[in-house]
């Protein structure tokens, strides 16, 4: 039976989500803004489930915007936020002013290249902060950003960075941000901070209020919807320029009628995540700390990469020098485990993971990276037999790598 070890690019959908959907796609399908009752019955229950959502997440339900997931989200959040502060710094300080964006250097493409997308068309400064060699963001390099663009208080504007924005937890290693202390710094700059936490959602607890968090990208298919849901959690206090126009539904910050059924999906899946968090979070951390182990025991080139604690329960991540990522991806998943690199990859377009490279790896070894996710506790029997295929497959590939015809000429001396 294949094991499924690739839960960070994407979850099956739970019986119990499918069930709770089923209503708003049959009998209770009216559109939640019409004002006649089966409008009012869909509206109530799309109130209920941002009630849930945000309730679970430390946030107040106002703070819930519906997206078509965590891309949409993010995209929301950088070029939104920007949009709406840029504005602001031109009204009160005209076009002289060159806003700057930070971000960290192991940002999502969706984040990056929101980013990228205001430097070409805005002519907006994209500051990268750099990253240690566990993927932890420097916050001295983002303190000393910060402190670059400070300006003289005019109306009430201190600084020209519009937007700073991290991930919670990172897709690639699995390495949790120091989120808390990100905020403080930006904060004390007068910045606004978004948080990419689609990885990090039904995985560990997030208090969004608590952290003061502006605005948290999440994404259900990360823990168990359908794909295509998601929400940004985004505070009232901060401007934002919506970036589809239409009906206003959702505050005005995205038009379009509202996928009830989707909303009430996120709302369960998400509590029900939450709730197997809390009952499992220990035994899957030790699960995962006996995966790594077994995996550097049969395998003692091996490195695990992130942080070796302060990182996401259920995901591992290595590199294996001197084999390739790619080959041993189809390997693994001959011998029916599957699993992932980490970053987009696909057969035939295998990307080096550009996370372990802002972490300083070498482009060779960065290329040998495999990542194992999962959300149930792996039982004793599963580890074993994935450090033997591990084994296998890194012996075979070794094996198939060496020049021909080395092996016996050096028996033969
Ligand atoms: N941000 C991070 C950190 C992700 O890992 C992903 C998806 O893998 C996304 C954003 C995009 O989310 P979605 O697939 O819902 O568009």
């Amino acid at each position: 039976m294949e094991l499924y070890l690739d839960a960070a690019s994407t979850e099956p959908v739970d019986p119990d989500v499918i069930g709770a959907m089923m209503p708003f796609l049959t009998e209770a399908y009216a559109n939640p803004m019409s004002v006649h009752g089966a409008g009012r019955t869909a509206a109530r229950a799309l109130e209920a489930a941002r009630t849930s959502l945000a309730a679970d997440l430390g946030a107040r339900p106002d703070d819930v915007v519906f997206t078509s997931g965590g891309t949409e989200a993010d995209n929301l959040a950088v070029k939104g936020i920007a949009m709406a502060r840029m504005k602001m710094l031109r009204e009160t300080l005209g076009g002289r002013i060159r806003p700057r964006i930070i971000i960290s250097s192991v940002e999502h493409p969706a984040v990056l290249r929101s980013a990228q997308w205001l430097e070409r068309w805005f002519g907006c400064e994209v500051v990268t902060i750099p990253v240690d060699g566990q993927a932890h963001i420097d916050v001295n390099a983002l303190r000393h950003a910060l402190t670059q663009t400070e300006l003289p208080d005019q109306g009430g504007i201190r600084n020209r960075t519009v937007l700073v924005s991290s991930m919670l937890a990172n897709n690639e290693v699995g390495t949790i941000e120091p989120i808390d202390e990100i905020v403080r710094i930006a904060h004390g700059h007068d910045v606004p901070v978004h948080v990419d936490a689609v990885q990090a959602v039904g995985q560990i607890p997030i208090r969004m209020r608590e952290w003061d968090v502006d605005a948290l990208s999440l994404s259900g298919h990360k823990f168990g919807t359908p794909k295509g849901l998601g929400a940004l959690l985004i505070r009232a206090r901060v401007p934002v320029e919506p970036l589809i126009s239409g009906g206003e539904q959702e505050r005005g910050l995205r038009s379009g009628t509202q996928n009830v059924a989707g909303a009430v999906a996120l709302a369960i899946a998400l509590h029900e995540s939450t709730v197997r968090m809390r009952n499992r979070y220990r035994r899957l951390i030790a699960s995962r700390n006996r995966l790594i182990d077994a995996v550097l025991r049969v395998e003692p080139n091996a490195r695990l990469t992130g942080d070796p604690e302060c990182r996401l329960p259920g995901h591992a991540s290595f590199v294996f020098p001197g084999v390739s990522g790619e080959a041993l991806l189809v390997d693994l998943d001959a011998r029916g485990i599957a699993c992932s690199s980490g970053s987009a990859c696909a057969v035939g377009r295998h990307e080096i993971p550009k996370t372990l490279l802002a972490m300083g790896y070498e482009p060779q070894v960065a290329k040998s990276a495999v990542r194992m996710t999962f959300r149930e506790p792996l039982e004793r029997a599963e580890i074993n037999r994935i450090a033997a295929a591990v084994e296998e497959s890194c012996t075979t590939l070794r094996r198939s790598s060496e020049p021909r015809g080395t092996a016996p000429t050096m028996q033969a001396r």
